[in-house]
């Protein structure tokens, strides 16, 4: 049973039994991982009160072969990311990325999408409190991108011809339209998954999944349809048929910067 120690975020804590606690971690070197802190829950734990949900640091798992939950036997925190749990808008966002890097990530180590989780959660709680939307919806593209569903925003995805100006989005065909296969969908019926982006909203959404905040603030009509458009992305390419509630209840919530 080698011991392993590795950078890694918490995404999920659960409690087990009287005095233990079960987490799930993605860490840089194993992947997606599931430690048990045994007497985590103790009064007299060093390990336990260092496990709260979305803190970075180090983990030492003793990992065992064929056996999906390894001992857990420290963690030191490097950044506890409390202020995420301050604010109902940085908490739910930030749920979102954890359940996209849970439910999405794969299972084997990806140093980019760890770069990508670790590197939301921080931003999410640094971010001013008028920026925490598009800082969520910077983190979450980036989290697709690493995971290799990058969309195409230049180029038809059907014809790969230039798309220029105002250009239809299809989160299913996983990027723009020309006008040609813009109007040929139309006709064919079933447009739901499909995206009006005029100019600033096309340059807004390549600033977006280039985890980068946009230039221009958004406002609440455009951060709604944003939400829409990368929920709506997500479930085609990399949801299958799993269901993403908290990535739905930070969609279906409007958190602006007066609710937080
Ligand atoms: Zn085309």
């Amino acid at each position: 049973m080698p011991l392993v120690t590795t950078p890694a975020v918490i995404l999920h804590v659960m409690p087990y039994g009287d005095t233990s606690k079960i987490v799930r971690l993605l860490t840089r070197d194993l992947g997606l991982a599931s430690g048990i802190a045994r007497g985590a829950r103790r009064a007299k734990s060093a390990t336990g009160p260092r496990l709260d949900l979305f803190a970075l640091g180090s983990a030492t798992l003793r990992v065992r072969e064929a056996r999906e939950l390894s001992p857990l036997t420290g963690f030191e925190i490097a950044r506890g990311h409390a202020a995420l749990g301050h604010d109902v808008g940085r908490f739910a966002a930030a749920s979102a990325l954890a359940e996209l890097a849970l439910k999405c990530a794969p299972a084997e180590p990806h140093a980019e999408v760890f770069g990508a989780v670790a590197g939301g959660l921080a931003a999410l709680e640094s971010a001013a409190a008028g920026d925490v939307e598009v800082t969520a919806l910077a983190a979450c593209w980036r989290v697709v991108v690493a995971l290799g569903f990058s969309p195409s925003l230049d180029r038809c995805v059907t014809c790969g011809s230039p798309v220029a100006g105002t250009a239809h989005f299809s989160a299913a065909q996983g990027g723009a339209l020309c006008a040609r296969h813009a109007a040929a969908r139309e006709e064919g019926g079933g447009f739901d998954d499909v995206t009006r982006l005029v100019p600033s909203d096309r340059a807004t959404l390549a600033a977006l999944v280039a985890g980068l905040l946009p230039e221009a603030p958004l406002d609440a009509r455009h951060a709604v349809a944003h939400r829409r458009l990368l929920r709506s992305f997500i479930r085609h390419h990399l949801a299958e048929d799993r269901p993403l509630p908290a990535l739905a209840f930070w969609d279906r919530s409007a958190w602006t910067a007066t609710s937080s």
